[in-house]
């Protein structure tokens, strides 16, 4: 029997077309075949779904998050693994928010889009969803993770950032490998692939929106800081630091996370550096930090911090000492164990 992909489609500029006044804008997609005639030839079944309501991914929220993962959801059982055309500017956030949804995945999700509409000569899109479906309906690499393909590389998704506006080779993983690298042939490095879940699939799909990032600059001042923290129902702020987890050790700044933490707010330390780790009393200045109880995020991504805290606050709202626990460790492979 054939192996079966879903390929699902939630917009993005892989399927834009231009506007009367040349801005691109989502566009259906069930001329795919039209576009792609090459997936004929595929040794897979491609099924499609287009969602009921298709987005640039800048109008992306946790909403739309369960209506993707509900379409995989319902399909699980159906498909040996499963594709998200996704739009590429938030697409490191749906990465990493599906990556926490789904509890004991054993079969690859892999999202994709490109830089270029598929109806451009020029387009990525092409190489991209190919390699996607190949990827996603191959029994035999068995990849039981949330991954992001661009340009070549497989990346775990809640590891990938988007770094280019302008390349095609739009995204990277800092700090850690790719899973997975296109050439002639597929070359796999499956000592890195997540265990793949024995348990019973759990899709979890609760966020709590009220949260935050503030990110440091010299010379922030009071009143933003008070302005963030201060915010309405807020139960989270993923705070960005300098380096490996510095903060000004100014007394009001740490007065002002106090107060904070003391009003049951959690705070997660991030750094601004694309790579590297948060190393809470490396510095001087993050000692203060740390005795406060500001948690250390360690060498996670700005997305997957912001929808892990979403995803925990959502998950278990009357147990912040789970949720605080959690954020400190990895969960799906965001952050890197600790050393000790
Ligand atoms: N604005 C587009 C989106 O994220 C960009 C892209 O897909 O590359 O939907």
């Amino acid at each position: 029997m054939k192996n079966k992909v879903l390929l699902v489609y939630t917009g993005g500029t892989i399927g834009m077309v231009q506007d009367e006044r040349g801005s691109l804008k989502p566009f259906p997609m069930d001329h795919i075949y039209d576009l792609l005639p090459e997936l004929k030839k595929c040794p897979y079944s491609i099924d499609t779904y287009q969602l009921d309501k298709i987005i640039d991914s800048s109008n992306m929220t946790p909403d739309f998050w369960v209506d993707i993962a509900e379409v995989i959801e319902k399909r699980y059982e159906d498909y040996d693994g499963f594709v998200v055309l996704h739009g590429t500017d938030t697409m490191a956030y749906t990465a990493s928010a599906l990556s926490f949804m789904f509890k004991n995945l054993s079969k690859p999700i892999i999202l994709t889009g490109s830089q270029l509409p598929m109806g451009v000569l020029r387009t990525d899109g092409r190489e991209n969803i190919i390699c996607a479906l190949e990827l996603a309906s191959c029994r035999e690499a068995f990849i039981p993770e949330v991954c992001l393909f661009f340009e070549n590389h497989l990346y775990r998704g809640n590891r990938s950032t988007k770094l280019s506006a302008e390349n095609f080779d739009a995204f990277y993983s800092f700090n850690f490998p790719s899973l997975a690298k296109a050439g002639i042939n597929f070359s796999f490095k499956p000592h890195l692939f997540l265990p793949k879940g024995t348990k019973p699939l759990e899709v979890r799909k609760h966020f709590d929106r009220n949260i935050a990032v503030l990110k440091l600059f010299p010379g922030i001042t009071p009143e933003v800081v008070n302005a963030i923290l201060g915010a309405e129902n807020l139960h989270g702020v993923v705070v960005e630091t300098f380096g490996s987890g510095n903060a000004p050790t100014e007394s009001w700044f740490i007065e002002a996370m106090e107060n904070a933490l003391h009003r049951g707010i959690l705070v997660l330390n991030v750094t601004q550096c694309k790579a590297g780790s948060v190393v809470m009393c490396q510095y001087e200045a993050s000692c203060e930090m740390n005795r406060i109880g500001i948690i250390g995020g360690r060498d996670i991504t700005l997305e997957a911090a912001v929808t892990k805290m979403m995803y925990l606050l959502g998950t278990y709202p009357d147990n912040l000492e789970h949720v605080r626990e959690c954020l400190s460790r990895p969960l799906r492979g965001e952050m890197t164990e600790s050393a000790c």
